[in-house]
């Protein structure tokens, strides 16, 4: 595993119960917006080579932290291309945390190892955009049966999970948000987040978020297959 950071202590992933989040490398999409270039685009990658945290020093620290720490969140920037990913989860697990993994949803075989070898808790998937629209945002093909199938396996899965959307105006329209909403019909929970313009992955990209009345608008298309839907702001 190649990880890039640790926030050591976290209430924002789950806020009744502390978290370590593990911040790991690279990422196989390029979404606009992205926040975090720089964990993202390989000739960024190259110049924090020398920053990468070893393994050892993360399991030395939370077995330091067992008593206060419940959670343990590998997340950003796509934790399922590191090849180790459920060997990582393994020791975690061992320690006797729970797992969140945060995914981009590209790979449905290992999230499929993961769950049916119980290696994580809790899974919260990033759906961009209705899929043949998906290059607008984040610049890869997809493979639709693939991506349809990590809905699924999560969709089935008996663990806790959250699907969630960065919403871009003048990118997600009611009817995006409603398809997207009906790909993950009766899902737990869906959580609609408002872009923020900062320094992003394409410097061009800085359009303006979403008003609140605009986010009640997307949440009540999304509730038309969806009864938890939730706006993180
Ligand atoms: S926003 Fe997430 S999925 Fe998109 S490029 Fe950045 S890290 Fe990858």
């Amino acid at each position: 595993m190649l990880i890039s950071w640790i926030n050591r202590f976290s209430l924002i992933e789950f806020p009744w119960e502390i978290c370590s989040v593990i911040f790991t490398l690279w990422c196989n999409f390029r979404c606009d917006y992205c926040h975090n270039s720089e964990f993202v685009l390989p000739e960024k990658i190259a110049k924090l080579k020398t920053n990468i945290i070893p393994q050892k020093a993360i399991f030395n620290f939370l077995e330091s932290r067992k008593w206060q720490l419940s959670w343990v969140s590998i997340c950003w920037w796509e934790p399922t291309m590191q090849k180790d990913l459920f060997e990582f989860c393994k020791k975690v697990k061992s320690m006797w945390f729970l797992v969140k993994l945060d995914t981009n949803g590209r790979d449905p075989d290992i999230l499929q190892k993961l769950l049916a070898e119980k290696m994580v808790d809790y899974i919260a998937m990033d759906i961009k955009q209705e899929i043949w629209k998906f290059s607008e945002v984040a610049w890869v093909e997809l493979d639709e049966t693939n991506y349809l199938k990590s809905i699924d396996i999560i969709l089935n899965s008996n663990i806790n999970y959250e699907f969630r959307t960065t919403v871009i105006k003048w990118v997600h329209s009611k009817e995006n948000i409603w398809n997207i909403a009906k790909y993950i019909k009766n899902a737990k929970s869906y959580f609609l987040q408002n872009f923020r313009p900062w320094i992003t992955l394409n410097p061009n990209f800085q359009w303006e978020s979403f008003s609140r009345m605009e986010l009640e608008e997307l949440k009540s298309e999304a509730e038309k297959y969806l009864k938890k839907v939730a706006i993180r702001n």
